[in-house]
């Protein structure tokens, strides 16, 4: 087992070499080459930086599990995360890397809550939840987090934008004073400092990659494209990749439904995602569209956000995000775990303005590109 030289030196444990092996990581991301040591041997609160898609979850999952194991049952970690998405996805990223010893489960809305009060009854290591959900179980008397020794803030930028920041505090009131606070963003405004500073002690900051928000592996393109236009030049673009495998963002989920609707008439592979589909629904849908049985997955930014999946290789804007925030989540989602991916936006005569700002903001080159023609598709 000559493999995870690097990660060894990182201080982690056999266990946690192993299962690194098994999930076939051969080097440490940046932010887990900064993150684990510091983590593993020293004691400090930390804020950590680093684009989306470079490995965040595993750079506070292994050293928790780490530095959990052996220990008396009890909630010791809680990890707050913006999605119920994100909580199944983190859970299950953290589950991938512990041994089965380690109780670790996912809360969230949607789900029956008296499933999720079981579970937690039964005795649970580590909860990954979102903040509403958290709450509520915290009004029933269902957490007891007497025991908490870590409390993680992930997609902590998020959970802000998502207007969760008093539910967060509230939480905080409710965990002991001695506790580590980490906290994970892919950017970090002003805001997130100022939460740093009312709930953490001195923190460390480890940032990777600080002037380059973007990655260098998502090439970004723009069309010049009328509103009018925009649907059929989405299907030029699916039709001239044989191996489409996208993300299409719309701004409203009544653009999503349209949208979907459209592309599943004409005979695509095309779901849509937003927040008015129903739970049970919308982990179906993730499912289908993680097996490949759809190769098309239409959403908005709420219901996409953070959703990780490794191999896309296009990420379409069907119009401009809100803000220059939103564009490098929304091209983070490709070209992910080192593989080249196109980001594609469109941009309606209206859009030139804001699309400029964008580029200065986030100091990225978009290139403009002609639509392919009929003739270029095979
Ligand atoms: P972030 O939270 O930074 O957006 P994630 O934690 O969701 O990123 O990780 C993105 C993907 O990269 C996941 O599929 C994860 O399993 C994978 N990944 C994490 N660390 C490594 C690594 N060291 N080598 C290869 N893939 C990794
Ligand atoms: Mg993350």
């Amino acid at each position: 087992m000559e493999i995870n030289n690097e990660f060894r030196q990182l201080g982690l444990s056999e266990k946690a070499l192993l299962a690194i092996k098994k999930k076939g990581f051969e080097q440490p991301s940046p932010i887990q080459k900064i993150t684990i040591p510091v983590l593993l041997s020293e004691s400090c609160d930390i804020i950590a930086q680093a684009q989306t898609g470079t490995g965040k979850t595993a750079a506070f999952g292994l050293p928790i599990i780490d530095l959990l194991d052996g220990q008396p049952k009890g909630i010791k970690a809680l990890v707050l995360v913006p999605t119920r998405e994100l909580a199944l996805q983190v859970c299950d990223e953290m589950l991938s890397l512990a041994d089965k010893r380690i109780i670790i489960t996912a809360v969230y809305g949607g789900q029956s809550i008296s499933e999720q009060q079981r579970r937690i009854k039964k005795g649970v290591d580590v909860v990954v939840g979102t903040p509403g959900r958290i709450l509520d179980l915290i009004s029933r008397g269902d957490l007891d987090f007497s025991q908490l020794q870590i409390f993680v803030l992930d997609e902590a930028d998020e959970m802000l934008n998502m207007g969760f920041i008093e539910d967060i505090e509230e939480i905080m009131r409710h965990t002991p004073k001695e506790k580590r606070v980490l906290l994970f963003s892919a950017t970090m405004p002003d805001r997130i400092v100022k939460l740093a500073k009312n709930y953490m002690k001195e923190p460390k900051r480890l940032e990777v990659d600080k002037a380059k928000p973007t990655t260098g592996l998502t090439d970004q393109i723009y069309f010049e494209v009328r509103e009018s236009d925009k649907f059929d030049a989405l299907t030029r673009i699916i039709d001239i990749e044989p191996e489409f495998y996208g993300l299409v963002f719309c701004r409203t989920r009544n653009d999503v439904d349209v949208v979907t609707g459209k592309l599943i008439e004409r005979g695509y592979a095309a779901e849509g995602l937003h927040g008015e589909i129903s739970q049970a629904q919308r982990e179906k849908t993730l499912s289908r569209f993680r097996k490949k049985h759809i190769n098309i997955l239409i959403a908005t930014d709420v219901a996409a956000r953070g959703i990780d999946i490794v191999d896309l290789t296009h990420v379409i804007n069907y119009s401009l995000p809100q803000d220059p925030e939103s564009y490098i989540h929304r091209i983070g989602r490709t070209g992910r775990a080192g593989k080249q991916g196109t980001a594609i936006t469109f941009v309606s005569p209206e859009e030139y303005r804001k699309l400029n700002y964008f580029q200065k903001a986030t100091k990225v080159n978009i290139r403009k590109e002609l639509l392919p023609t009929a003739e270029d598709i095979v």
